[in-house]
């Protein structure tokens, strides 16, 4: 599929913000500066659809857009800012807690850059979606920046972390576009 059309819906904080739950809804979460809003403007071909995180303290909301009229995604606050009052961290942390047990048609994209190995707060929130049984994926960002010899490598420390079966991994790059369609393609089958 192609993404034809990308509308901005509206931005919410609390659950009685959020648009009426007509239709499927696709989360993408992750840590600041994983690339999530450079996958999610790749993604719909804007450039700027996506504003990226950079100035920590600033407001976090939940974004959410129209695709193509059918189906919604949803731009999730990054986390994980390392120089952030911590009474900050939690209130972000009960924005994106309060969105992913909210009862909606959904599934979320955990986005982790491929270099890193998982951080304490991506682990908490692969374990705390599991408990919830919340279908998600994992998407591992930034892959033009490594080899192949080292991204297999990466993988395998990755692996003694976190267990995951190749059909829930998906591999991205906003700079070469590598897994695009693969996406793209996945998207079209669960919408
Ligand atoms: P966000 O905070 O998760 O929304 O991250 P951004 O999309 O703003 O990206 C953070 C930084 O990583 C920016 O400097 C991007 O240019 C860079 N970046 C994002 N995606 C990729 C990618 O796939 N490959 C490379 N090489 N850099 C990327």
């Amino acid at each position: 599929m192609e993404i034809k059309r990308a509308d901005f819906v509206k931005s919410a904080v609390y659950s009685k913000d959020y648009p009426e739950k007509t239709k499927i809804e696709l989360a993408f979460v992750g840590k600041s500066n994983v690339g999530k809003s450079s996958l999610i403007n790749s993604l719909t071909n804007r450039r700027k659809l996506a504003k990226t995180s950079k100035t920590p303290g600033r407001t976090q909301l939940i974004n959410f857009f129209l695709i193509n009229n059918e189906f919604h995604f949803v731009d999730l606050p990054g986390y994980g800012f390392a120089k952030i009052a911590k009474v900050i961290k939690d209130t972000w942390g009960k924005i994106i807690e309060d969105y992913l047990t909210s009862e909606r048609n959904k599934l979320v994209f955990v986005l982790l850059d491929i270099r890193r190995t998982l951080s304490e707060e991506d682990a908490n929130l692969l374990r705390w979606l599991e408990h919830y049984d919340i279908d998600y994926k994992i998407i591992f960002t930034k892959t033009d920046k490594l080899s192949n010899n080292e991204r297999f490598r990466q993988l395998k420390k990755i692996r003694e972390k976190m267990e995951f079966s190749n059909e829930d991994v998906f591999f991205y790059s906003s700079v070469t576009r590598e897994g695009r369609d693969k996406l793209l393609e996945f998207i079209e089958s669960i919408k």
